[in-house]
């Protein structure tokens, strides 16, 4: 049995999950009764594949931006340190299904995204590696992600 952790993606066993996905992975209410619900939005499969530096970057600036369109409620959308994916933060109780229906609207435009188009937040006043993007990265990670949630059925 493993041992309990404060962090909850140490409690997940990374060998058995099958990317992509859209995973709940934790819900609080505060002290006033909101809910918080946080995501586990996997885009490779851990240990045998992760994304590159520039196109995970890349990714956080279109999701993060284009998410907000999609859904109410955002509080943050930030890369795994292992490169494998993203958590996403909202306010309320929402469905993994919900979820990867908006992503996957979000994803197909980042996958669809016109490269002559400038990356939101792309310079030296908005972000803090500016030169460290991949926009082809991310178009082919967005794509790969919105094909494999569409075979699980989890369409937009
Ligand atoms: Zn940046």
């Amino acid at each position: 049995m493993k041992e309990s952790r404060n962090v909850e993606s140490f409690s997940l066993d990374h060998t058995t999950v099958k990317a992509p996905y859209v995973r709940l992975a934790g819900k609080k209410s505060g002290p006033k009764g909101d809910i918080v619900t946080k995501f586990d939005v996997r885009f490779t499969q851990p240990n045998l594949e992760f994304l590159p530096t520039g196109g995970i970057h890349t990714l956080e600036h279109l999701m993060a931006e284009y998410i907000r369109d999609e859904m109410d409620g955002v509080i943050d959308l930030s890369p795994m340190g292992c490169r494998t994916g993203f958590y996403l933060t909202v306010f309320g109780d929402r469905s993994e299904q919900d979820v990867a229906a908006r992503l996957s609207r979000v994803l197909a435009k980042v996958a669809a995204w016109d490269d002559a188009e400038a990356v939101p937040g792309v310079d030296p006043v908005m972000c803090g590696n500016w030169k460290d993007h991949d926009l082809a990265a991310a178009k082919y990670w967005a794509n790969r992600w919105v094909e494999g949630i569409a075979k699980k059925g989890w369409q937009a």
